[in-house]
């Protein structure tokens, strides 16, 4: 196995998008009954893409760090381009939905968009869906039923479907994140 080539300059900048996420995200949790700092699910989508799917690029790291600040914070596009590049802020951008459009919409925009955005942003998309499901397959968001919960899995399978062959550990990761959350949800009593 090739070692890994670890360049000082780029930990560097992932610490400072890390921090920068950090802080935008500071007063946010996730929806899970744990209310677990929001932090975590970024910090868990560069794990992935690093440990997991083996991907070492920098930009893809970084653009996993921040993907979620312009779409659940008040981050704006400038911010990430002057702070970390055009390329980075034009992933983010892929990632991020329009939050003009109805929730409906906007689900059916990702997965209609998921095969037409860039390799680097899909790659970021594929592992958020990774622990997002996972969270699933823990523990459900607060106020979420079965069917909730059940129809999430299905759609995120949707989007990843638009992204097939892109790294075959990550698709697995995600195949079996699925069936582990559908056992939970299956199990689990919502108390209805
Ligand atoms: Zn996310």
């Amino acid at each position: 196995m090739e070692d890994v080539l670890f360049q000082s300059n780029d930990v560097g900048i992932i610490l400072k998008a890390l921090h920068f996420a950090s802080v935008k995200h500071k007063d946010q949790r996730r929806k899970d009954i744990q209310a677990t700092p929001y932090i975590n699910h970024p910090i868990e989508v560069a794990e992935i893409l690093w440990n997991l799917g083996e991907i070492y690029d920098p930009v893809v790291i970084i653009s996993a760090l921040l993907h979620d600040t312009i779409e659940d914070t008040e981050t704006t596009s400038e911010e990430i381009r002057n702070l970390f590049g055009i390329q980075i802020c034009s992933i983010v951008e892929e990632v991020t939905d329009d939050k003009g459009l109805a929730k409906a919409e906007r689900k059916q925009r990702q997965i209609e968009k998921a095969s037409k955005i860039s390799r680097e942003a899909q790659f970021v998309k594929l592992a958020d869906k990774i622990s997002n499901v996972r969270g699933l397959a823990s523990n459900c968001p607060k106020g979420w039923n079965k069917e909730r919960c059940s129809q999430y899995v299905q759609w995120a399978e949707q989007v990843v479907q638009g992204m097939k062959g892109i790294n075959t550990r990550l698709e697995k990761e995600f195949s079996l994140s699925c069936e582990k959350a559908r056992k939970h949800i299956q199990e689990t009593s919502f108390g209805e």
